[in-house]
């Protein structure tokens, strides 16, 4: 396993469309190991490939309940919304309120290319939201309500 640079939120890389994982490989395992590892050296709860620099769909979140991977994630339906503080390791240091839904229903596969559902709510459902967003090139600041505010380096 190893730390890989965190991309920053004014670098294009985060602007762009992530492609579809088509190979279940090594190289993939290699990239969730990697990207595990350096989002906890963060204390984050998310992270996507682009936020690494690369342009696949794959994301990882850990809101302290185990480590959940998933490849070409999709949000099949999602239920109510909630208001909440969010952060980004893209965005160091500053914090907004974002509007997400409440529980959503997400498919994915798994690192082995095995079909998965996720269903989750609050916080795991605003770090899947978060994520997934990612992979269309969009950060929580372009929805966020109000103004960003200043916080402890520690957040997602
Ligand atoms: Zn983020």
């Amino acid at each position: 396993m190893a730390l890989r640079q965190v991309r920053l939120q004014n670098e294009d890389i985060l602007r762009k469309k992530c492609r579809e994982v088509k190979n279940f490989d090594d190289r993939l395992a290699q990239l969730l190991d990697d990207m595990a590892e350096t989002m906890h050296s963060y204390n984050g709860v998310g992270l996507a490939a682009p936020q690494v620099g690369i342009l696949k769909r794959v994301i990882v979140v850990d809101i302290g309940e185990g480590l959940v991977e998933l490849v070409n994630p999709v949000i099949l339906d999602s239920k109510g919304s909630v208001t909440d503080n969010e952060g980004c390791i893209s965005v160091p240091g500053l914090a907004g309120k974002v509007t997400r839904p409440k529980w959503v229903k997400v498919s994915g596969l798994t690192r082995d290319g095995e079909q998965m559902i996720i269903e989750a709510e609050d916080l795991m459902a605003r770090c899947l939201c978060h994520e997934i967003d990612h992979l269309d090139g969009i950060l929580y600041t372009d929805k966020v309500e109000g103004d960003l505010f200043e916080v402890e380096e520690d957040e997602d």
